[in-house]
This record gives structure tokens, C-alpha cells and sequence, in this order.
């Protein structure tokens, strides 16, 4: 098999470092076990490194023919199982040499990109010209355009830019059977259902992504405007939120922190309180206006309010959100250094009237039936992304680990996300805002879709006929669960 992908590429596209083999077994979900090395996942049997779509298509209908899994990669900060190995004889297909940036088109606003460019890469290039992606999830400096898009990944500044769905023009995506497709530029159009969207979010379960077009904006620092509050409860900071979203404006930031989760971000300025803050971006009447309705806003629930923070405080909070391939590592160490878990997530959204009620079911529930409730060391949440009809909750928490470091997940995270996952569930939410279902979600992912998982079911039966694309992801196996459980 190996000798067989030295044929189809050059041997030096071939990795089989025992080493590198590790790393690529497993991603940030087992992370304190990857880095405990208590892994207990097949390694992959090499690492491809493909230069063309036309390489990624000999590839791909390789392993489809000798029925090998494939797991697609790109920047590596994947938290849910998407890079996770469940197969023996599973080839890692690897965007490193898929690096370059193809076009800047600045007159039609669009920018195309081979899909191993990591995202810090097109967004220094389109600063220098006065322009921005827009996209700016806290893993930026890292991740990568092919799994930015294959995890419906969404930024910072979503609220005003939109997720990555909201980005993507066109792009290139390779099948199984090793069909090269192309979607087409175009600003909009009604051909029929909007094709983007099989790919965008399969998470490397129907196809490989080789190359990504996405909108660009223009940039107008100069007028960004901060906006803090300590607040008296989670309720109005939601309200707040949702007082200038259904008024029709759009900062680019828009947030609420509970008390807990803000002690962690904001220790030097909380006061023990939640936390509500806001961006306002874009041309300067905008900005205005924008900023007015947030004062509007604040200004309605003022019961609620107990005093305005510092901007400059929100700001420099802002300048350094986001983590480096260092930060990455240096956590993993930590980790192994301390036997405690800091800033676990799991995220979900929900209707305005709805979210409310997930937060306190859940926090509810845990503190009543978290057998390890003693190990949390902070427990809490906050909303970073808003719509006109809903929000997402990022529920975070922290924990000592008093458990052998393979049980890790068993003990701890996965009796947390079943309490999140089921009370999203029951009162109608998404049990997954944006970094995917993965391989540790996937039990639910029937109860998520309802009647339309038939949908999702067809397409990779049709898609990946021979179940060749990354075993175990978004799509429930019974094979998995001794890993899951
Ligand atoms: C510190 C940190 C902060 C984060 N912050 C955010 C955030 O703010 N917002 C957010 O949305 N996410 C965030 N994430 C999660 C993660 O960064 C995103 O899911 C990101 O989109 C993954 O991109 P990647 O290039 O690292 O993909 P990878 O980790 O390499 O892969 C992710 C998934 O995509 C699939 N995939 C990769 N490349 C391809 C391809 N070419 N074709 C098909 N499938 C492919 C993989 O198989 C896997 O299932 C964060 C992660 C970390 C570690």
C-alpha cells in the first residue's frame, strides 16, 4: 500500500514517521491523553502530502478501490475527533503542500485560495491592501481554508461578517471515486439547490477540499469602536443582545459572560459580575449608528446594568484573543504538568426565548448530577455569536483530573456535553454551533437532523459509497463506540 502511494506521488509525499504517525492519531479532543501518550486509537498507516487536485483524485480513488480510510487534514486545531483514527490502514491526506494564495481580487472583492493556506496568511495579505476576510475564529493564526470550511468554522466577528458559509463564493472538492468538482464564482444565482453547502461542514466525511474562494471587505480600523458593561446576570446580557440584533443593526462583536466564565477572561476588570460588550466596525456612519443603538440598548435594561467598563479594557482584550501554534502547545504541556483541564467547551444555539433556558437547565442539571461536580473548577458560559432570531451558548468548564489520564473523557467531558447535548436537544437547540460534530457528537447526530437526517444519510451513501471518508465522523458507527465510551 505504501509502496503503491510512493508511486502515485514521489516518496517524499509519503510519511511514515512513527512519530508524526502519533500525532496524526488523534486531535485536541483526547488531548490529554494524546499528550500522556495513553492514546489507545490504531496510528494511520502514512501521511500523504498532495500538490494538485489532480494528485488528491489519484489518491483518493486508490483508497476507495482497496476500500482504505481517508482522513482529511489541514491546520490541526480540530476539537471534536474530526482528525481522530478509528481504522487501521487509514491514509491522512494533508493540505501542506496545497499553499498557495491564487487570486486577490480586490475589484470583485473576492480572494481564491488553495486550501492548506492558513487563514493568517490571507488576511496579512489582504491588510496590506486595506482589506479584511472578515473571518476571524480565535484558532486563526493556525487553521487552515480547507478545514475552516469543511467545520463551518465561524469567527470573532461574526456577528457582522457572518460564519464561513456566509464567505465562500466557489470552490474545488475532490471525491472519493476521485471526480474532480468545481463550483463556480458567481455572486448569486438559483441553479437549482445551493451545492456549497454539501461541502461546507462535511468535515472531511464526503469529500477533500483543494481550493476555496471567499468574499473580502474593505477595513476601517480607524473607526472601531469598544463597548463594556458589568452586568447583573446572564438574562440581560441576552436581552441586550438581542435588543440591537431584531433592531436591524450588526456589530461585529456582540457578547455575554457569565460571572464565572468572565472571572477567567476579564480577572483584571469583573468585580465578580457578568460581563456584556460590544464592537462596532465598518464606515463611520455606520460605526455610529451602531454604537448609538448599543447605548440604546443598554440604556432600555439599565436595571440590569451596574457600570460601564474602561473600552480600552475591552480592546487590548481583543488584541490578544488569539492563540499561536505555541499557545496550542504550551496548553498540551500544561495539561500534562497540572492534571487539570482548563477552558473545555461545548457550544450550542437556540431561538432568543430558548437560550435562556438551555443555560439554566444545564447548569441545573450538572451541579445536581455530575458524579465529579467536585473536580469543576469553574463552570459558566457566554454568547459570542448573535442573529436576528437566536444566539449560540458556549458552555465552558474547567476541572481537576482525579482519574487515570485515558478515562479522561469518559469521566469528565463526556457526562458534561451528554447534560449539554440532551437539554439543547429537548427544547429544540443545535447541539453544535460551529466546530462540528466530529466523532464524539455523532451519537446524537440523528436526533439533531430529525426526519431530514434521511438527507444527510443519502448523501454520503451516495457521495461515499464505500464508507472510505473519515470513518466515524458527523455519521454514528457501531465499530466507534469502544473509542467514545
Ligand atoms: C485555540 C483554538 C481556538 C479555536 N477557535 C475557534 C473559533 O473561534 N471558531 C471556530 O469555528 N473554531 C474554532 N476552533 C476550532 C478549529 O480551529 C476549527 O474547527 C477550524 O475550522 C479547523 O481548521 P483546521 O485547518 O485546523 O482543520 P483540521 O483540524 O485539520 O480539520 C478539521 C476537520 O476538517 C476536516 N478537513 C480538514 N481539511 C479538509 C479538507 N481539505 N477537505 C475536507 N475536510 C477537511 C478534517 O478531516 C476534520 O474533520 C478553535 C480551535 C482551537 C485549537
Amino acid at each position: 500500500m505504501i509502496d503503491r502511494l510512493k508511486e502515485i506521488l514521489t516518496p517524499s509525499q509519503v510519511n511514515t514517521d512513527p512519530e508524526d504517525l502519533y500525532d496524526a492519531s488523534a486531535d485536541r479532543y483526547k488531548k490529554y491523553a494524546k499528550v500522556r501518550r495513553v492514546l489507545d486509537v490504531p496510528l494511520p498507516a502514512a501521511i500523504v502530502y498532495p500538490t494538485s487536485a489532480r494528485e488528491v483524485s489519484k489518491v483518493l480513488a486508490f483508497c476507495n478501490d482497496a476500500g482504505l480510510n481517508v482522513i482529511p487534514r489541514a491546520g490541526k486545531t480540530a476539537t471534536e475527533g474530526g482528525l481522530e483514527n478509528w481504522k487501521d490502514n487509514t491514509i491522512v491526506i494533508d493540505t501542506l503542500h496545497l499553499n498557495k494564495i491564487l487570486k486577490i481580487d480586490t475589484y470583485n472583492m473576492q480572494a481564491t485560495v488553495q486550501a492548506g493556506v492558513p487563514l493568517q496568511q490571507l488576511e496579512d495579505e489582504l491588510r496590506k491592501e486595506g482589506f479584511t476576510a472578515g473571518h476571524s475564529p480565535q484558532s486563526k493564526p493556525v487553521a487552515k481554508f480547507g478545514g475552516l470550511v469543511a467545520t463551518r468554522s465561524i469567527g470573532q466577528f461574526s456577528t457582522l461578517y457572518g460564519g464561513i458559509e456566509d464567505m465562500v463564493v466557489g470552490l474545488e472538492c475532490v471525491f472519493p471515486d476521485g471526480h474532480i468538482s468545481r463550483i463556480k464564482n458567481v455572486a448569486r444565482r438559483s441553479g437549482g439547490p445551493d451545492i456549497r453547502h454539501i461541502v461546507i461542514g462535511n468535515e472531511g466525511a464526503l469529500c477533500y477540499i483543494t481550493e476555496v474562494t471567499v468574499k473580502i471587505f474593505r477595513f476601517y480600523p480607524e473607526n472601531n469602536r469598544f463597548f463594556g458593561y458589568l452586568i447583573k446576570d446572564m438574562e440581560t446580557g441576552i436581552k441586550a443582545l438581542r435588543e440591537v440584533m431584531v433592531n436591524g443593526f450588526r456589530p461585529s462583536v456582540a457578547r455575554a459572560y457569565s460571572e464565572e466564565d468572565a472571572a477567567q477572561h476579564f480577572y483584571h476588570f469583573h468585580k465578580n459580575k457578568c460581563v456584556l460588550l460590544f464592537m462596532a466596525e465598518g464606515p463611520e456612519g455606520i460605526v455610529q449608528a451602531t454604537g448609538q443603538a448599543i447605548e440604546a440598548a443598554v440604556e432600555k435594561f439599565k436595571d440590569g446594568i451596574i457600570e460601564q467598563v474602561d473600552s480600552r479594557l475591552i480592546e487590548d482584550w481583543f488584541n490578544n484573543l488569539n492563540w499561536s501554534q505555541k499557545d496550542i502547545d504550551d496548553e498540551m504541556e500544561g495539561m500534562r504538568e497540572n492534571d487539570s483541564h482548563a477552558g473545555f467547551t461545548t457550544e450550542i444555539s437556540a431561538d432568543w426565548e430558548t437560550i435562556p433556558k438551555i443555560y439554566n437547565n444545564v447548569m441545573q442539571r450538572i451541579k445536581a448530577e455530575f458524579p465529579r461536580a467536585h473536580d469543576l473548577t469553574m463552570l459558566g458560559g457566554h454568547s459570542s455569536h448573535s442573529y436576528i432570531n437566536g444566539t449560540n451558548m458556549y458552555f465552558v468548564y474547567n476541572y481537576h483530573i482525579h482519574c487515570a489520564p485515558e478515562d479522561e473523557m469518559r469521566v469528565y467531558h463526556h457526562p458534561l456535553q451528554r447534560i449539554i447535548v440532551e437539554e439543547t436537544l429537548k427544547l429544540g437547540g443545535s447541539m453544535c454551533h460551529h466546530h462540528g460534530i466530529g466523532k464524539f457528537r455523532n451519537e446524537w447526530t440523528k436526533d439533531e437532523h430529525g426526519s431530514a437526517y434521511y438527507m444527510l444519510e443519502k448523501l454520503k451513501e451516495s457521495f461515499d459509497p464505500n464508507g472510505i471518508m473519515n470513518f466515524g465522523t458527523i455519521f454514528p458507527q457501531d465499530e466507534g463506540k469502544k473509542y467514545q465510551q
